[in-house]
């Protein structure tokens, strides 16, 4: 009966079972909707069918509605029609989940009667992480299932709880071990042959005692906590907290009317775009289709430092085995030791199971002597960064390394460019710039050269997925994307402590906004010393600014050099990172500034949020305009993966876009006529964009773009 189709329908003995096929996780798209509703008409025409199974092929069962529906025209009132007709059939449904039951999925399995679950299975509803709420009937039905207290706790959570979990909260009915499509189809006999009758949601009354004012003030502090400038959450409160009151049917339609609201929200449409410029940023644009990736069974790291550790984890969490080399043997042994820390820290909290720590380390292996490394397949150059050392270790490495071998640096700032001629094989030469710590951190920036080859670009960015990071390929240019768009940011942090600004206030500024963390903060972990060291060694790009990157080089002076000092911006006790504010700082600051004969100003948040984030858009402009990024998606990708910037706010180009490009270009004016035109000249493509009254997103969608 209806081979081929994504929702397929037999029957086995009085049972009817509805297969939803649709790879790779089940999404529920149009097809899936169409079949189903097909299938169910089908069902509706059998006179002997006592159970219907609704079952999903595959990995998992449905694991969300089709995003790239968001924002097309509304679809919740098909899937209303569509849900309810499930719900109102007259033999019971039981509905047999495996894998990530996420978002649609999980409202598909409640408007069965029955639920049952494979071991392993996970519940959630993500949604507000996607600025929504749950749309097709979770925010009414799940509380008649498990009260109002529980779901919020679930929807505020958006994570997915494990099946044990999702019994004990009572909407999940058994466990099935053994052969699991054997086990479910058992339940739905069994349920057939005792009599068993549909239990419709609808007919369950919400327990108001769930939704206690406490209840509801305890979820509404919760968000407001966990979600700063966010409205879906609290969309989601009151969703759920109505279907106290209302009858199903109304409570639905209320949820209609709540999650198109939703929808139209930049939280929704910034979460949206950057869900799928992740997607995009691996799609790269003019390889010709039959470039083939090169096989990766084995890697290189030389250095053991700090990138060169968290390096070597990622390989091993990938099963790739990987050889590490240092110059010296008590380097080397320092660097293995904190990458069995690391490891063995994952298992004391729990994240990993000591035989897993095991068998990732005895795939790290150490050396001082490169003739260990001639069998890799790929390099990556992790040691100091110093142009002389590092092409001679290239060097070194095209004398070593077999034929079609990947010969990747992690440099942050040095020209890969050059670093390739310091080889008979610059085609094979390609930067593999990881964020710090390394293991952590999902982006990586893959840095071609002009002559790096399609295939080696190709098997890095394949070499991504095993890695699980998420690539942004970016062209050479000091800093690449990220830092290079960070100078202008972190420029004005600085200048504006000098200005009279206390660190914790532009800190604080930052973090309100929405950053993960103050900029400032964000040195004293990294060390103040790594900034000025870069900041000095790069002197002679640097434009004729006294004030330049002067507060870091004011408390280095003095000995502060961050967390690792105890003091820095801010002083912290010993083994706690605890920002507290130090009058000894702020004198350093203010003596550097009379020094430099900084005026000094008052500076409200909003100002701080501006002068650090217009030159941060500003230069990602730049960026675009020179082609050092592809898309502007992929610069969003860099900054919400890389540097905290909120998700909710799409990225610094999608925002610039939000706030409307007239807006920033006036901003930029407004400052350079303050501070002068050195730092604040505005970008050509946005002056050119304001002009023809376009969007980022109207440009970016007509621009043809390759290598
Ligand atoms: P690190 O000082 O922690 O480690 C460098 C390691 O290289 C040391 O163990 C050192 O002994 C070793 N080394 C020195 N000379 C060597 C040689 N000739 N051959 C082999 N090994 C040698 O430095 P790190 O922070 O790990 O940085 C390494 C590279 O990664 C640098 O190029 C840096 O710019 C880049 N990077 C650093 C970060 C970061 O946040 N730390 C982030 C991205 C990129």
């Amino acid at each position: 009966m209806n081979e081929n189709a994504a929702v397929r329908l037999h029957t086995d003995d009085g049972v009817a079972i509805i297969t939803i096929d649709n790879p790779p996780v089940n999404t529920i798209d149009s097809k899936v909707r169409s079949g189903l509703k097909d299938r169910l008409e089908e069902l509706e025409s059998l006179d002997d069918v006592r159970a219907l199974l609704l079952r999903c092929n595959g990995k998992t069962f449905c694991s969300g509605a089709d995003i790239a529906e968001f924002h097309g025209p509304p679809k919740e009132a098909e899937y209303r029609k569509l849900f309810n007709r499930i719900e109102d059939l007259p033999i019971p449904a039981v509905c047999a989940m495996h894998g990530t039951v996420l978002g649609g999925g999980l409202e598909l399995a409640l408007v069965c009667h029955y639920r049952v679950a494979a071991p392993g299975t996970r519940c959630g509803f993500p949604e507000v992480t996607l600025g929504i709420i749950p749309g097709g009937g979770g925010t009414q039905r799940m509380p008649r299932l498990i009260g109002v207290a529980q779901t919020l706790d679930l929807i505020l959570g958006a994570r997915p709880v494990d099946v044990e979990q999702c019994v004990e909260l009572g909407f999940v009915d058994a466990i099935l071990g053994g052969e699991f499509g054997e086990a479910a189809l058992g339940y739905a006999r069994r349920l057939a042959e005792t009599g068993g009758v549909p239990r419709r949601s609808g007919s369950i009354a919400v327990d108001p005692a769930t939704a206690a004012p406490e209840n509801i003030e305890h979820f509404t502090a919760l968000a407001r906590k966990r979600y700063p400038n966010r409205r879906a959450p609290f969309t989601a409160i009151e969703a759920v907290n109505a279907a106290v009151e209302l009858p199903l049917s109304e409570g639905l339609l209320l949820e209609d009317k709540l999650v198109n609201e939703a929808k139209k929200t930049v939280e929704s449409r910034a979460a949206v775009h950057i869900f799928f410029a992740e997607r995009e940023c691996r799609r790269v644009p003019g390889l010709p289709k039959d470039t083939a990736s090169r096989s990766i069974e084995r890697a290189a790291i030389i250095g053991a430092g700090t990138m060169g550790g968290g390096i070597a984890i990622c390989f091993s969490n990938a099963g790739i085995p990987v050889t590490v080399l240092d110059i010296r043997k008590d380097a080397l042994e320092r660097g293995l030791c904190v990458v069995r820390d690391t490891l063995e820290s994952r298992v004391k909290r729990g994240r990993m199971s000591a035989e897993d720590k095991e068998n990732r380390m005895s795939l790290i292996r150490g050396t001082i002597d490169y003739n260990d490394l001639a069998d890799a397949d790929i390099f990556v150059e992790a040691a100091v960064e110093k142009m002389d050392l590092k092409k001679e270790i290239f060097a070194r490495l095209d004398r070593l390394a077999k034929p079609g071998a990947v010969l990747a640096t992690n440099t942050s700032t040095l020209d890969i460019g050059e670093l390739a001629n310091a080889t008979n094989r610059p085609e094979d030469v390609i930067g593999m710039h990881f964020f710090s710590p390394a293991n952590v951190m999902p982006l990586l920036e893959v840095v071609r050269t002009k002559v790096t080859s399609p295939c080696t670009i190709r098997t890095v960015m394949d070499l991504t997925r095993p890695l699980r990071k998420t690539p942004v390929l970016s062209s050479v240019c000091y800093g690449f994307i990220g830092n290079r768009m960070m100078e202008g940011y972190a420029r004005e942090a600085e200048r504006m402590v000098l200005e009279g600004a206390t660190p914790r206030q532009v800190d604080t500024a930052l973090e309100n906004w929405g950053m993960s963390m103050g900029i400032l903060s964000v040195f004293d972990m990294a060390g103040v010393d790594v900034g000025v060291h870069v900041h000095r060694g790069n002197a002679a790009h640097y434009p004729p600014d006294p004030t330049y990157y002067q507060a870091d080089v004011a408390l280095f002076d003095a000995g502060r050099l961050g967390q690792k000092a105890g003091k820095g911006y801010y002083r912290y006790e010993p083994a706690d990172r605890t920002r507290h504010d130090d009058p000894q700082a702020l004198e350093i600051l203010r003596a550097k500034a009379e020094e430099l004969g900084v005026e000094q100003r008052d500076h409200s948040e909003a100002e701080i949020v501006e002068r650090c984030l217009y030159p941060l858009m500003n230069e990602g402009f730049r960026v675009l305009e020179e082609g050092i990024a592809l898309r502007a998606g992929d610069i969003d990708v860099v900054w919400t993966s890389g540097y905290g910037f909120p998700r909710y706010r799409g990225g610094p180009m999608f925002y610039a876009d939000t706030i409307g490009l007239n807006t920033l270009l006036e901003g930029l004016h407004k400052y350079r006529d303050i501070f002068g035109p050195m730092h604040w000249e505005p970008a050509e493509l946005l002056v050119r964009l304001v002009e023809e009254n376009q969007t980022l997103t109207e440009w970016t969608a007509k621009r043809a773009i390759s290598l």
